[in-house]
């Protein structure tokens, strides 16, 4: 017996853990910080914190009511209907029910390039393809409606992130509206605001919904997480709003309870602190202009919790940073082989960070492999 033919699937490459980097290098992991997974500086909001030992307890049961009080709680936040709210095992979990939800087998999904890995892997789970749409490096990862149409050939779905990773550009809203009207009547644009905390510009919900001078829309979604401003990566919890048209249509794709008891406590009460998210907001906003200013190699206007780094050569930089106790993410599996992205840490981690960087671009690390870097 063998699995189904997934000689086309790749596995996720997720950003190295502090643990795992430790014990490769026979070191102590006290003595690195991890800027590698757009994680929160601050940890999680400490209400979730305590949500989660007070909700330990009583995890023999199924999460109904939590699930559907985190459904409610999310449905007044956005002022949409509680069928609208499509809670997932991380934001990636709602990908996937996205997914179930529309495509048929040979669907084909329309995706950025450089850009986030799961979209990819999610549609061929089930059966779709995967066609890509160009970000241009040249053009500052520049987002417009024309950037996605001229990449669009009837897909299914179209994945839109704004605040985009790993560049941290956006789209502006009209130009989403643009892309949603210049699609087929069948194509859902789902804009991706994993990142929506950290940027001033309005969610896309507004295009769903039919606010800010929008009209409604019902093939315009919004995925959101609790992994990053919220600090809960590790609980994997995140979200879909859909048009209300079809919100019923969770019912038949969803897992038998999405979210598990602590995720969905722990999110009920993150929610409700916003003290804990302006917070890391506020640092992650500092983070950006301070590296923007400071590092000295090319860095790339971000409104998320992290910036990209064009330092030449990113697995001799990534390296080098790693082995001086700072791990970043080498961009190289994101398609940007030059680049690295440095997750916006507190002030001292991202001091250290830049201190980092740039001693090592001072030795001339950048340059080293320079012939084979230009060949790639
Ligand atoms: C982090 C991230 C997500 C969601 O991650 P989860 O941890 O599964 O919630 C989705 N899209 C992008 C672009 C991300 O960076």
């Amino acid at each position: 017996m063998q699995p189904r033919d997934l000689s086309t699937h790749v596995a996720y490459e997720a950003g190295r853990g502090i643990e795992e980097v430790a014990r490769e290098l026979g070191r102590e992991p006290d003595e690195f910080v991890k800027l590698a997974s757009n994680e929160n500086p601050h940890g999680p909001s400490p209400a979730a914190t305590v949500a989660v030992r007070e909700a330990a307890s009583s995890v023999s049961s199924y999460p109904k009511a939590a699930h559907a009080d985190l459904t409610d709680a999310l449905a007044e936040k956005w002022d949409v209907d509680g069928e609208q709210v499509w809670l997932g095992n991380g934001g990636d979990g709602a990908i996937d029910y996205l997914h179930r939800a529309t495509l048929e087998p040979g669907d084909s999904v329309l995706v950025p390039s450089p850009g986030f890995a799961y979209y990819g892997m999610s549609s061929r789970f089930h059966h779709g393809e995967v066609r890509e749409y160009d970000l241009s490096r040249a053009e500052e990862f520049e987002q417009t409606a024309e950037t996605v149409l001229e990449g669009y050939d009837g897909d299914r779905l179209v994945w839109i992130t704004s605040p985009h990773n790993p560049s941290g550009s956006t789209m502006a809203l009209e130009e989403i509206q643009r892309v949603a009207e210049g699609t087929d009547e069948r194509t859902l644009v789902v804009v991706d605001e994993a990142y929506g905390e950290f940027t001033d510009r309005e969610s896309a919900l507004a295009l769903t919904e039919g606010r800010a001078g929008f009209s409604a829309r019902d093939d315009v979604a919004v995925l959101r997480t609790f992994s990053k401003a919220y600090g809960l990566a590790g609980i994997r919890l995140g979200y879909a709003v859909v048009p209300g048209e079809w919100g019923g249509a969770y019912t038949r794709v969803n897992t038998p309870f999405a979210a598990s008891e602590l995720a969905c406590r722990a999110g009920l009460a993150a929610v409700g602190d916003d003290e804990h998210v302006s917070r890391t907001v506020e640092t992650a906003r500092d983070a950006r202009e301070y590296m923007r200013e400071t590092v000295d190699a090319h860095v790339w206007e971000s409104e998320a919790n992290f910036v990209l780094v064009d330092v030449g050569n990113a697995s001799v930089v990534a390296e080098g940073m790693q082995e001086r106790g700072v791990i970043v993410r080498d961009c190289t599996s994101f398609g940007l082989p030059g680049c690295i992205r440095i997750t916006c840490g507190t002030e001292a981690e991202t001091e250290r960070a830049v201190e980092t960087l740039n001693e090592l671009l001072a030795e001339g690390a950048d340059e080293t492999d320079a012939a084979e870097v230009t060949e790639r």
